[in-house]
This record gives structure tokens, sequence and C-alpha cells, in this order.
């Protein structure tokens, strides 16, 4: 069992249905370009929602369903100030998956 060492620090690592499941969500959270945009302006800043369609040249429409499904997800959240909703990121792990991505992306 030594090898497995490493592993049984946390809690959930006998794969269960739901842990899969959600794996699985999470790596399909990840897997569409405009999610990933808006993943990584809000691992940046808070944002309305109009400041992210501008920002990423998206219809508004677009940002809020994509942030619906984020937000299922809880990736990320929202703070009400007035009828304005401000979103921000939720999730440091996610978090740190998306910049791993993006620098193994990029890395020679
Ligand atoms: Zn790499």
């Amino acid at each position: 069992m030594e090898h497995n060492e490493n592993f049984n620090s946390a809690s959930c690592e006998n794969l269960d249905e739901e842990t899969l499941f959600m794996v699985s969500q999470t790596f399909k959270a990840l897997s569409d370009p405009t999610r990933i945009r808006i993943l990584y302006l809000l691992s940046q800043k808070e944002c309305a929602v109009s400041e992210i369609a501008e920002a990423l040249g998206l219809l508004q429409s677009t940002v809020s369903h994509q942030l619906r499904f984020l937000k299922n997800l809880r990736l990320v959240k929202f703070r009400r100030a007035g009828t304005m909703l401000y979103y921000s990121h939720d999730d440091e792990h996610v978090m740190d998956l998306l910049r791993q991505a993006i620098h193994h992306a990029c890395h020679d």
C-alpha cells in the first residue's frame, strides 16, 4: 500500500460514483473556451455580467448562460448590489487547475 501513501491524505479518494461525477463535471466546466475565458477573467477580478460581456466580446445572454452553468457547479458566486450582480470565482482548486492547464498550454 505504500505507493498509495500520497493519496491517503484526502478523504474522498475511493472514486465512488459521486466523486467520479463531480470530477468529470469539473473537467466539463473547463472544456469550453468561453467558460475558460470567463473563469480566467474572474480569477483576476470581480465582474458584473455586462463587464464580462464587454471584456470578452460576448452577448450578455451568452455570459449569463455560462455563469448559471458555473454557478451550479459552485465554481462562481455572486453578490447583489442594487440591481447589479457581481460575479467572482468560488473555488481555488479549480482556479489552480485552470492556471496549471494554461501554463501547460504555454510552456515548451
Ligand atoms: Zn506541462
